[in-house]
């Protein structure tokens, strides 16, 4: 049997090896089945006939009309062909500023012709130019229908692989395949019960749609066939991995959690941190490694689920560690956790690049002895010499800024089996890209505020109101606040932004002026030492403003800042204002948050505003974001696939989204390796997928 899916299109009449290359690196085009699987963006609707009085300037049209009138018109060089058509409703010219023979004498005079292409109205004269044109006949007319439209450039087309040249040896490949070149991939109590058409059907339709319903019936069949694949391979390979990496058993929840849950914890837990805990005890219990990621918008406590979470390890006899993107976040944490603990005798201790010495020593020597229950710190944690005794559970909070070889450094970390891993972040994830996203790490979220927070109050200020807002911020100051003014920092023009920065400090210099007021300024070109020194003076109070880039974005808590200002507003995304504003309304106090902008405001970032106004919960945030940015740029999304979907649309397609992820779901529940009957085919097309076959297993 000939493979005809992967033959090169080089040996295709007309295109050869050198059109062939340029068309690859264009178009990424190769095979026949890249041809195939690469589907039109549009249609051009041919089952239309507009009546010429109905024809609206500058649009698409076809008309029939018969030939009443023909002429060469000489100008300059030049000689156009010009040629008049009428219907019932009234004429239409026709224009050729080169016109080879043939168009010529096919243009007889009383006959009746299907004329397809752009018309422009100019001095009332409705015509178009180089129309397509084909003699009428009505049963032709009746099995026209749409043309696909593919996406080309300018280079490819000249050398002759254009639209119409694409179109053709698509439909002759088409037709030239059967089931064995293209192999249906869904078992058929699916198809039957989703009622999708087969695949090989779709992939003609999807390319010549007879008509609007065929084209419907093709997308939701390739729509589903990519987000089905998709979502049930990440099922079933989260579950093979669960098989394949053990973790220790933590059977039962003793006396240390007991005994702080029941006295010591100064509130009463929300339901959603209550419901966490108890995904991770299940998780912790059940013999495979955990791979949690914990979501919880910014002050949801999930540093208390973290707590909670370290107290069940060592019920089990197991330490923990915690890691902290930065210094000054894992100093935090190990005073919060520190004195969470005070008067029990549970050993925590901290360590980051800072801590030197017989300290360090000490701390590495009672690590490995097992004198130690709980390491708070950088990621000093995942240098080699750093040995635990039996590491159990290893948390990472923000996790964006970890990387992938840092988790892996902390899976080798433990005795036998790798510790269970709790990933927490605060950057909110819409449900739909959470769905497809962190599909291959088991999701807890966190969507609930402790009780009795006061919301940030956002507002809106314009430059020239600027003197209203120094006003306000004194007489912050004057009841003991504090304040940070964030800047944007964007890679490209980090020069710019830097003296931005600079002549913003210096300005406030002069509206704040020493010994009273004192304020600090952290950038990102700081050594790190420096920074932490600031970010110090300034959350023990020393400092009232805190001037900086948006490296305090993540996770820092000075309960008695409340006003964050943003400048240049504009040039901030969605999902970064809300990780700002989250730096205040962290005490008992109202606190508030400026943005401010230029009056010249872009649609979009008006949008932006008006959203940060109007709301402080993080997942509607995040929603919003996805709808203003799409979600090739959201956070996480680039290596997730999401962006190889064909036809799939997050957005769009949110129901089928959902439906999937049901139908995977039951799937999986009921058939874990897919090796029943009607289900191998699944299970074949995910291995073929896992070996990263360039086959044509599934559309996408
Ligand atoms: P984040 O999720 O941003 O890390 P934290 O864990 O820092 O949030 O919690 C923010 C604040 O909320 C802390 O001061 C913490 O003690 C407090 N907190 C956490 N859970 C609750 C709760 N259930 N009720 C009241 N306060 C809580
Ligand atoms: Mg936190």
């Amino acid at each position: 049997m000939i493979d005809i899916l992967n033959q090169p299109i080089e040996n295709i009449k007309g295109i050869g090896p050198n059109r062939s290359k340029l068309i690859e690196s264009d178009l990424g085009i190769k095979s026949l089945g890249d041809l195939l699987f690469i589907f039109p963006y549009r249609y051009v609707d041919k089952t239309l006939v507009t009546l010429i009085k109905d024809v609206q300037n500058k649009s698409h049209v076809q008309v029939v009309g018969t030939l009443i009138d023909k002429s060469k018109v000489k100008g300059g060089k030049t000689t156009r062909l010009k040629a008049t058509i009428r219907d019932s409703s009234g004429l239409m010219e026709l224009v050729w500023f080169k016109s080879p023979q043939w168009i010529e004498d096919k243009l007889v005079l009383g006959k009746k012709f299907l004329v397809y292409g752009k018309a422009t109205r100019f001095k009332g004269i409705l015509s178009i130019s180089h129309p397509e044109l084909e003699d009428y006949a009505e049963s032709k007319l009746q099995a026209r229908s749409y043309e696909p439209v593919y996406s080309a450039t300018e280079k490819v087309n000249k050398l002759g692989f254009n639209n119409k040249k694409r179109s053709k040896i698509i439909l002759e490949t088409l037709s030239k395949i059967n089931h064995d070149d293209i192999k249906e991939n869904l078992p058929d109590y699916l198809r039957s019960k989703l009622d999708l058409i087969d695949r090989i059907q779709a992939l003609r339709w999807i390319h010549f749609p007879p008509h609007a319903a065929a084209l419907a019936q093709a997308r939701k069949r390739i729509k589903f066939e990519e987000v089905f694949y998709f979502k049930i391979r990440m099922l079933y390979n989260k579950q093979q991995r669960k098989l394949k990496y053990k973790g220790e058993v933590f059977s039962k929840v003793g006396d240390y959690f007991n005994n702080y849950y029941a006295h010591h914890i100064p509130f009463e837990l929300t339901n959603a941190q209550k419901r966490v805990i108890k995904e991770i005890r299940a998780d912790l219990g059940s013999g495979s490694q955990m791979n949690r990621l914990l979501q919880g918008d910014v002050g949801s406590g999930k540093t208390m689920v973290a707590l909670l979470s370290m107290l069940i390890a060592l019920d089990n006899g197991y330490q923990s560690v915690l890691v902290a993107p930065t210094e000054i976040l894992a100093q935090q944490h190990y005073l919060t956790i520190s004195d969470a603990l005070k008067g029990s005798s549970i050993r925590t201790a901290f360590l980051s690049g800072s801590v030197k010495g017989r300290t360090r020593t000490d701390i590495l020597r009672f690590l490995q002895e097992g004198e130690l229950n709980i390491l708070i710190g950088t990621h000093a944690v995942l240098e080699d010499k750093v040995n635990f005794d039996n590491l159990g559970l290893a948390i990472v909070d923000e996790q964006h800024r970890f990387g992938v070889l840092q988790r892996s450094k902390l899976w080798q970390k433990g005795r036998t089996l790798p510790p269970h891993m709790l990933v927490m972040t605060a950057t909110p994830i819409p449900r739909t890209l959470a769905m497809t996203v962190y599909g291959d790490l088991d999701v807890s979220v966190i969507d609930e505020l402790p009780p009795g927070r006061k919301p940030v109050k956002t507002i809106h200020k314009m430059e020239k109101n600027r003197s209203q807002v120094i006003e306000f911020m004194h007489k912050q100051i004057q009841e003991g606040h504090q304040i940070y003014i964030v800047y944007p920092l964007i890679d490209e023009s980090e020069k710019l932004d830097l003296a931005n920065l600079q002549q913003g400090y210096e300005n406030l210099l002069t509206y704040f002026p020493p010994p009273d007021y004192k304020i600090s300024v952290v950038h990102g070109r700081m050594k790190p030492a420096d920074k932490d020194l600031e970010m110090k003076r300034f959350s023990e109070g020393k400092t009232h403003i805190m001037v900086a880039t948006t490296v305090i974005e993540v996770g820092v808590n000075v309960p008695n800042a409340s006003v964050m200002v943003i400048e240049n507003t504009e040039r901030f995304g969605l999902s970064q204002l809300h990780q700002l504003r989250g730096r205040v309304g962290r005490g008992a106090d109202q606190s508030f948050c400026i943005l401010m902008s230029s009056s010249q405001l872009s649609v979009n970032a008006k949008s932006r505003i008006k959203i940060m106004v109007s709301t402080t919960d993080g997942f509607l945030i995040a929603e919003e974001d996805l709808k203003l940015r799409g979600p090739g740029d959201i956070e996480g999304t680039k290596q997730s696939g999401v962006q190889a979907f064909r036809l799939f649309d997050l957005i769009e397609d949110e129901n089928m989204l959902d439906t999937t992820h049901d139908i995977a779901t039951l799937i999986i529940s009921r058939d874990p390796q897919l090796d029943q009957e009607p289900n191998l085919i699944i299970q074949h097309n995910i291995n073929r997928l896992n070996r990263g076959y360039k086959d044509w297993g599934r559309i996408g």
